[in-house]
C-alpha cells in the first residue's frame, strides 16, 4: 500500500467518527434549545397579550415580545459559547490528528508541522461557511429564531387566535411530537449551521495543517461520503484533486459531510534519490493519487433502482447508458445542472441514453 492510499484509508474512516461526534453536538445543542423553549413557552402565559375581556392588548403584546427576545437572545448566546468552545477543542485536535496521520503514514521520519492553536482559531473563524463567518451565523440564527417567533405571535394577533392556540403554532402538538411547531424550524437550522460548523471547523483544520507541511504536500483530494444522501456537487467532486492553496474545500453546502486528504510528493519530488532508500519504502511514496474508488465507479456498482435513487431516473439512465460522469452533472461552481441545461450540454450522452426528444 502507497502513502497515499494509507492516508485515504484513514481519512474516511475518521470522517465516520467526525459525523459521530457532528450528532453529539448538535444533541447537546438542542438539549440547550430545548429548556429554553420550556421558558420560552412560560412567558407566553405570563405575559399573555389577551386582557380580561379576550381582546388584544398592544402594550401587552409589546411586553410578551421583549420578554421573549430575552429568553431567545440568553439561549442562543449559550449555544454560541457552547459551540464556540467544542470548536475550538475540535480544530485542534483535527490538526494533531492530521500531522500524526501524516507522520505515522511515513515510511521514513520527517518533521510534520502542527499549526498552533491561535492560527487555527483564526482561521476557523475567519474563513466563512457558506458566506458568512462563524460569529455572523451565531447572530443571525437568533435573529432568525426571534423573528419566526415574534412573526408566528402577531399573526395570531391579526388572526384573532386565542393565546393556545398560539402556543401550540410555536410548540406545536403532542401528537406530532412537537415537530410541527414554529420552534423545530428554529431547531433544525441551528442543527443545519452546527452540523456544517463542525465540519468547516475540521477542514479549516485539516487546510491549515497541509500548508504548514507544503515542502511534503502536494495537493489535496476531494472526498465524498460513499451513500445516497451524497449531494451532487460533493458526487462530481470526489475524487478530484486542487491545489494546496487554491480551489474549492468542504463543506460545500449546508450539512455536507466531505472531507480532504493529501496527496504528498514523491520521494523525487522531495529530494531524495531513490537508489539510497530502502527497497521497501521505495514504492510508497510515489507521488500517485490512489486509484481507489471514486464515488463514480462505487455508484457504477450499486443497482440501476439505487442509482435512479440517488440521481433521478432521467439523470440514472444518463449515467448508465449515455456514460455521463458525475462532475459533468454540475457546473464550475458546484451547482446542480437542470434537465434542461443538461439536455443543451450533453446532448450526445441524451441520444446515448435514448433520451433525446
Ligand atoms: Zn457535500
Amino acid at each position: 500500500m502507497t502513502v497515499n492510499e494509507d492516508l485515504l484509508d484513514g481519512a474516511v474512516r475518521h470522517q465516520v467518527y467526525l459525523q459521530r461526534f457532528s450528532t453529539s453536538t448538535v444533541r447537546k445543542l438542542i438539549g440547550l434549545l430545548n429548556r429554553s423553549d420550556v421558558d420560552l413557552v412560560a412567558q407566553m402565559t405570563k405575559y399573555d397579550p389577551m386582557d380580561v375581556s379576550g381582546a388584544w392588548s398592544q402594550k401587552r403584546l409589546a411586553k410578551l415580545l421583549e420578554a421573549i427576545r430575552v429568553v431567545n437572545r440568553d439561549a442562543y448566546r449559550l449555544v454560541d459559547r457552547e459551540i464556540t468552545d467544542v470548536l475550538r477543542n475540535l480544530a485542534m485536535y483535527e490538526a494533531g490528528f492530521q500531522a500524526r496521520a501524516i507522520s505515522s503514514t511515513l515510511p521514513i521520519a520527517i518533521d510534520i508541522v502542527t499549526p498552533s492553536a491561535e492560527q487555527l482559531y483564526a482561521a476557523v473563524n475567519s474563513r466563512p461557511f457558506q458566506g458568512r463567518v462563524m460569529k455572523e451565523w451565531g447572530k443571525d440564527l437568533e435573529a432568525a429564531a426571534f423573528s419566526r417567533v415574534r412573526d408566528a405571535i402577531r399573526q395570531g394577533y391579526v388572526e384573532g387566535q386565542t393565546t393556545d392556540q398560539i402556543v401550540r403554532r410555536i410548540r406545536g402538538t403532542r401528537a406530532a411530537k412537537f415537530e410541527d411547531g414554529i420552534l423545530q424550524i428554529n431547531r433544525r437550522s441551528a442543527e443545519s449551521v452546527v452540523r456544517t460548523a463542525v465540519n468547516h471547523t475540521a477542514n479549516v483544520a485539516r487546510q491549515e495543517t497541509y500548508k504548514a507541511n507544503a515542502d511534503l504536500i502536494a495537493k489535496v483530494r476531494w472526498v465524498a461520503t460513499l451513500d445516497g444522501r451524497t449531494s451532487a456537487v460533493c458526487r462530481g467532486r470526489d475524487g478530484q484533486t486542487f491545489s494546496l492553496d487554491s480551489g474549492p474545500r468542504p463543506p460545500a453546502h449546508f450539512g455536507c459531510r466531505s472531507t480532504t486528504v493529501p496527496v504528498t510528493k514523491s520521494w523525487r519530488e522531495l529530494g531524495f534519490d531513490i537508489d539510497d532508500l530502502p527497497p521497501g519504502t521505495r514504492a510508497s511514496m510515489n507521488g500517485q493519487v490512489p486509484a481507489t474508488e471514486t464515488y463514480q465507479s462505487w455508484l457504477k456498482r450499486q443497482p440501476a433502482a439505487f442509482q435512479d435513487d440517488v440521481l433521478g431516473s432521467t439523470r440514472g439512465a444518463l449515467f448508465r447508458k449515455g456514460d455521463l460522469p458525475l462532475d459533468r452533472f454540475v457546473d464550475r461552481n458546484g451547482q446542480e445542472l437542470t434537465l434542461d441545461q443538461l439536455r443543451m450540454k450533453e446532448a450526445g450522452a441524451f441520444q446515448k441514453a435514448g433520451l433525446a426528444a
